[in-house]
């Protein structure tokens, strides 16, 4: 096309183009405006009659209202919890030794903190429906959380030391996560004493989201509600190993992860915390950025996962490439060397081959199969 046509053309379409970039520019500041005040699961509200309906609605902010009845049992210092069996020492004592670590006599899956001894055969036997039990558990859209699976939640008011406010007080999560979110938030606060600190949201009954999920569906039908909600049973809240800074500015600074917040993603992972949701993992997660969304995975993953850029559902597919005998060796800021693989489920009942390790922990993915975590 010869140059004066092309010009001309460019001249005739220039009030149209001037056109189109105004409805673009309309739609990202709208869709601007819903990303900063949405979530990945907004609980928003407990009085649901208020949802869907105004941009200004805050993420993962209201009231919680979560069955405590499972996890009063633990607030009181004893660390018996609900957990199926063992002495319950749920101290971060990092040691892995001694007979069956934190966990008893019995490999139940809920891990406190340290690896456990690979028994004398080395080897265990995992059964089908453990593949949805542990640390390392991938809860999205597509793979619902088993309440069934051993638990111990505390609450995060229980801690008076703690270096961050509550926004509820029946605010809880699984102790070794708010353990290692309260070293955390300490570190943090020794750099920026300043800095204000909140908590708006952490474990999650399944009663809770689908309650809140139904009074949402009611007041503005279906399509509107899978806006803001998880549909009940796949929030990656069900599993206590997720803990959101408040998002809101109801009397609290709001957490953006900018500013000294940065400090969280680039330290994070030393506490066996990831950034769960982030913006350029948008087409996996179907999650929009959260820059206050912490989830807990075990250092040495939380290690690889920050430093690779990855999101939990790649870690969970790269990790299907190591096996027992060919494992991801990983050694995190934090300390240590472990090896980590993956046993695929054969059905009922899967052998776990440990030979040649002395601690370890083992976690379903809750999808296919078995993530190990290994030390020599
Ligand atoms: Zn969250």
């Amino acid at each position: 096309m010869p140059a004066y046509r092309h010009a001309r053309r460019k001249a005739n379409y220039l009030p149209f183009t001037i056109a189109v970039c105004a409805v673009i520019a309309v739609i990202i500041i709208t869709v601007i405006v819903i990303v900063a005040t949405s979530g990945d699961e907004p609980t928003h509200s407990a009085n649901t009659t208020t949802t869907a309906t105004a941009t200004t609605r805050p993420a993962d902010t209201t009231a919680q209202s979560t069955t405590i009845s499972t996890t009063a049992a633990t607030t009181s210092g004893s660390a018996t919890g609900n957990r199926t069996s063992g002495s319950g020492n749920a101290g971060n004592s990092g040691s892995g030794s001694g007979a069956g670590g934190a966990y008893g006599s019995s490999d139940n899956m809920l891990y406190t903190g340290s690896l456990l001894t690979v028994p004398a055969s080395g080897s265990v036997t995992k059964t089908q429906k453990e593949v949805k039990y542990g640390l390392q558990i991938l809860v999205n859209n597509d793979y619902d959380y088993d309440e069934n699976q051993p638990t111990d939640h505390v609450m995060m008011t229980a801690f008076s030391d703690r270096a961050y406010k509550v926004a509820y007080t029946d605010l809880n999560a699984d102790r070794f996560t708010l353990q290692q979110f309260n070293r955390m938030t300490a570190d943090y606060k020794k750099i920026y004493p300043n800095e204000y600190l909140q908590v708006c949201s952490g474990y999650r009954t399944i009663a809770t989201q689908r309650r809140n999920f139904n009074n949402s569906v009611a007041a503005d039908g279906l399509e509107e509600t899978l806006k803001w909600f998880s549909k009940p049973g796949y929030s990656e809240h069900h599993t206590g190993f997720s803990i959101d800074f408040n998002t809101n500015a109801y009397g609290s600074a709001a957490f953006t992860g900018k500013g000294n917040q940065v400090w969280f993603s680039k330290n994070c992972h030393k506490y066996g915390f990831i950034l769960r949701y982030q913006a350029d993992k948008y087409d996996i997660t179907r999650i929009n950025a959260e820059p206050w969304h912490f989830r807990q995975v075990g250092i040495p993953h939380a290690d690889y996962i920050m430093k690779n850029n990855l999101c939990l559902e790649e870690y969970i597919e790269k990790i299907k490439n190591y096996s027992h005998d060919n494992p991801l060796t990983i050694t995190p800021d934090a300390g240590g060397t472990y090896n980590v693989y993956y046993v695929k489920s054969t059905g009922a009942s899967t052998v776990i081959d440990l030979s040649g390790y002395k601690s370890y922990y083992c976690s379903g993915n809750n999808v296919d199969g078995f993530i190990i975590t290994a030390q020599k």
